[in-house]
């Protein structure tokens, strides 16, 4: 056995983070032996598809952003490129909710900038003062200090508070479920301080986009997708098959890390695993939530630890309802709704998952997705199954009219499930990397960080995966030389 076959990577989570992660290694860090530990008794973390008598029922992630990356291309190099949707292209408009009645949202709403005038200038949503005020971005000076600002007091400042309040905060709500007021704008949406930086302000950012030719297609992500892919059979396939690319990984579900520690006057680590003797490991990769995280490492290393917990999340629920689509006294002519936070209202978004991705329920049935709970109303969690749905009915009698009991439900909860990147957010994220750099083979991934969709969690399992095998064969050269 040579020195390089005895070395072991260890990896924890087995979410679409680790198993990225773990698909990369399995493919290019030939001979050296990978764990995957996943304390769930199955593997994909917050992917959970469920498919029922012809239904595709998510309870986690419904889609993924195209032109990231590593969403697309790992469902590519798995061989799913056939089974991609995009969201319907019959019906492309999404609702926002104003005094309990739907509005169209105004078209050209990209990455929160405004890139059209005429469904800005249209829109009821907005008073005629507030588009006044809207107006009057094009004059506001950028802000020229460095300090990290929220996204309502970036928003607010630049295209008024009527704008963030009822458009803005409910877009950016089902995203991140969270408060506009603690969210860093650097760190979710760092394109809005850079058109005000580049461009003197988001209008004039607008202007110069639109002054541009426009560009020529480079990429299959540009050329054909619609924004948002989904999978035929639902997320979950991503998962399927990776699984089976995983032969030669050591899976074990059902299994709990406890600590990670380095081994004692030795290179590596020492992976401790409820009811289980500990597992050595020349690296290990932590592709757990940061709460998870810091529990892990709290006695290696507790300044990251530290760094770790102070990245917040929120607990949210999902709750999907079938109706017969005579049920349905008003037609289902959107992507869903979402719902401002000043509405009051306990459900921040329901997608009409039948239009926006039809192949996920048979014809004549209405499949509709409700989303529960977000920063500071997260006590929804604390309701009873019976009692969500009870919720959601009444949310769908009153905004669509229908009053039969569904067909079908079910409910998903979510507790602690997403990381809210608050103020100081990016400079938390580089203490911890900091910090992590102190302990060669130690390495951390996931939605927590440098981007909470499905294609970042990829793309940061594959990173961690490459540091990893990096790290292993540095230090084998070195254990050559030495030797
Ligand atoms: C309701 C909801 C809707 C979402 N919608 C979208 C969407 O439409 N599009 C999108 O791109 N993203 C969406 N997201 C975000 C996206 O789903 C997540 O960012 C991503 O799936 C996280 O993957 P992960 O592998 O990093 O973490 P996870 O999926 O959380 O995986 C971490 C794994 O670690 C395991 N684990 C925890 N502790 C231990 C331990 N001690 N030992 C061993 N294993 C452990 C857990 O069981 C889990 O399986 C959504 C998230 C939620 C909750």
């Amino acid at each position: 056995m040579t020195l390089q076959q005895r070395k072991r990577v260890v990896i924890v989570g087995g979410g679409i983070t680790g198993l990225a992660a773990a698909r990369y290694l399995g493919q290019h860090a030939a001979g050296i032996a990978v764990t995957l530990i996943e304390s769930d008794d199955r593997l994909g973390g917050k992917i959970a598809t469920q498919r029922v008598d012809g239904f595709v029922i998510e309870g986690g992630p419904d889609s993924f952003l195209s032109y990231k990356p590593r969403g697309l291309g790992l469902c590519r190099e798995l061989g799913l490129e056939s089974r991609l949707h995009g969201t319907s292209g019959k019906v492309r408009r999404t609702y926002i909710m104003r005094g309990r009645k739907l509005h169209q949202l105004p078209e050209g709403l990209t990455g929160l900038i405004p890139s059209r005038f005429g469904p800005m200038l249209k829109t009821p949503l907005i008073s005629l003062l507030g588009k006044g005020r809207m107006g009057l971005e094009y004059f506001i000076p950028p802000r020229m200090t460095d300090e990290d600002e929220s996204l309502e007091s970036f928003v607010s400042r630049r295209l008024g508070r009527e704008v963030y309040v009822r458009m803005i905060e409910p877009l950016m709500s089902g995203i991140y479920a969270g408060d506009g007021n603690q969210l860093s704008l650097a760190a979710t949406f760092p394109n809005l301080r850079k058109a005000e930086l580049d461009y003197g302000g988001l209008i004039k950012s607008m202007l110069a986009a639109r002054s541009k030719p426009a560009p020529q297609a480079t990429s299959q992500a540009t050329k054909r997708w619609p924004a948002f892919l989904t999978l035929e059979s639902g997320l979950a396939e991503m998962v399927e098959k990776i699984e089976v690319e995983l032969e030669a990984v050591d899976i074990r579900l059902r299994t709990r890390v406890t600590d990670v520690r380095r081994q004692s006057g030795q290179w590596g680590y020492q992976v401790a695993i409820e009811g289980e003797e500990p597992m050595t490991a020349d690296a290990v990769i932590l592709a757990t939530p940061a709460f998870v995280t810091a529990e892990l490492i709290d006695t290696l290393d507790p300044q990251a630890a530290e760094a770790l917990r102070q990245i917040p999340y929120v607990s949210t629920a999902t709750v999907s309802v079938v109706y017969p689509i005579s049920q349905v006294p008003v037609p289902l002519d959107a992507h869903g709704y979402i719902v401002p936070r000043s509405e009051g209202r306990p459900v921040l978004a329901c997608t009409w998952t039948s239009t926006k991705f039809p192949h996920r329920a048979p014809e004549g049935f209405a499949l509709i997705r409700a989303f529960i709970g977000r920063a500071g109303q997260e006590d929804m969690l604390d309701r009873t199954d019976e009692e969500l749905i009870q919720l959601v009915r009444d949310e769908l009698r009153g905004v669509l009219g229908v009053t039969a009991p569904p067909q079908m439900h079910f409910v998903f909860r979510w507790p602690m499930a997403m990381p809210q990147y608050t103020l100081g957010h990016l400079v938390r994220v580089s203490t911890i990397e900091r910090c992590f750099d102190r302990h060669p083979g130690l390495f951390f991934a996931g939605g927590a960080y440098r981007g909470i969709g499905i294609p970042d969690c990829i793309a940061s399992g594959e990173k961690a995966a490459t540091q990893a095998m990096t790290s292993i064969q540095t230090h084998t050269s070195a254990e050559v030389l030495t030797a």
